[in-house]
């Protein structure tokens, strides 16, 4: 029989399995806090007995993210993971420290189907979804490793989260639960690179969590050659779905426009960046862009990005450059995995 995975059930479902195992409905609670706190193994839940343990263990698996790998940042302390699933999968994730606390940003795929050029993941291909759990787990153990409590989470590293909604939906439901992590959705923010008809679907769960759209270009003609998806889903579709999204959560929209060297960083393209956007409430995200191993694209230069800042002020755009964080451990989203995979 397929051990069952019982750090994605709500305490509401995980009651009834335990009653369905001939176990008083209140141990659930006990197990639950245990999951929560990102133990390991049923042999950690101490007030459990030994016996209803054993019979845990026939019926459940708990889904981990244990540490393979781990840079630390000399100049700002962010942490870059790189951990192993239970099937031996490789994901990273990212521990930043800001000065209101703690955030990660997490995987929500081993790899990503969607293949944009400049992103070192989808350069690696797809393997599969992450499990509910599996995201937890990568704020656990984080939570566990520098015992600290993380107060904000980023949807925003390997994969695409609308590409796994339904796992993604459960894990914002588990994570902001206030049995469980209780992280609220005011402190998550979903990043995608636009998939149209999922956005709706989004907006239409009334979520308070931030909507963040990877941009990057300002015509179909650039999208497109850099970004596949846009073939399937094209600008005015997506700028219409944020629309609606913005109408029916209220929600400013994140906007992250990577900068990549003659590709999307001249005057003309701030200005018709300005045009795309006019009228949604939102901000713009700058991102200097990491290059990427074999990469065929490069970072913008500071003075480029500073004149396309410039731009987007003079036509009222709210923008700002991300802070780069550890810069130093760089390793752009996939890098880490890469290198682990080829024995470095
Ligand atoms: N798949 C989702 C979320 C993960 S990617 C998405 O695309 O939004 C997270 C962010 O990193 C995206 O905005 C993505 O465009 C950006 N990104 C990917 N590769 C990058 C690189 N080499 N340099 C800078 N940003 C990059
Ligand atoms: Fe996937 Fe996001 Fe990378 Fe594009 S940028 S390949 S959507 S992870």
């Amino acid at each position: 029989m397929e051990l069952k995975d019982i750090k994605s059930l709500t305490l509401y479902e995980l009651e009834n399995e335990i009653s369905e195992l001939g176990e008083r409905g209140y141990r659930a609670k006990q197990i639950y806090r245990w999951l929560n706190l990102g133990i390991k193994t049923f042999d950690e839940m101490t007030d459990i007995s030994k016996s209803f343990r054993e019979k845990l263990k026939q019926n459940y698996m708990i889904a981990n993210a244990d540490i393979e790998r781990k840079l630390v940042s000399n100049i700002d302390g962010t942490i870059k993971y790189l951990f192993k699933l239970y099937d031996g999968e490789y994901v990273e994730a990212v521990l930043m420290k800001y000065n209101h606390g703690y955030s990660i940003c997490i995987s929500t795929q081993v790899g990503c189907k969607m293949g944009c050029k400049f992103c070192a993941t989808g350069k690696s291909g797809f393997s599969r979804n992450l499990l509910p759990s599996e995201m937890l787990a990568q704020i656990q153990t984080a939570q566990i490793d520098n015992d600290i409590r993380i107060s904000n989470i980023v949807l925003m590293g390997m994969g695409e989260p609308l590409d796994n909604y339904d796992n993604v939906m459960k894990f914002l439901l588990l994570v902001s639960s206030p049995d469980g992590m209780n992280i609220g959705m005011r402190h998550i923010s979903l990043s995608t690179c636009g998939i149209v008809d999922k956005i709706y679907a989004l907006a239409d769960e009334k979520m308070q969590l931030t909507l963040s759209i990877s941009l990057h270009a300002t015509n179909d003609k650039k999208r497109n050659e850099i970004m596949p998806i846009n073939q399937k889903w094209n600008m005015e579709s997506l700028i219409k779905a944020c629309r609606y999204y913005s109408n029916k959560t209220r929600r400013r929209i994140s906007f992250e426009y990577t900068m990549i060297n003659g590709v999307n960083d001249s005057e003309e393209d701030a200005k018709e960046l300005s045009r795309v956007l006019k009228g949604i409430i939102s901000h713009v995200n700058l991102i200097p862009m990491n290059n990427i191993e074999n990469g065929q694209y490069n970072r913008s230069s500071k003075k480029r990005i500073e004149n396309f800042t410039k731009v987007l002020e003079k036509n009222g755009v709210n923008a700002t450059v991300r802070r780069t964080l550890g810069a130093d451990i760089n390793a752009s989203c996939g890098q880490l995995k890469r290198r682990a995979q080829q024995g470095r």
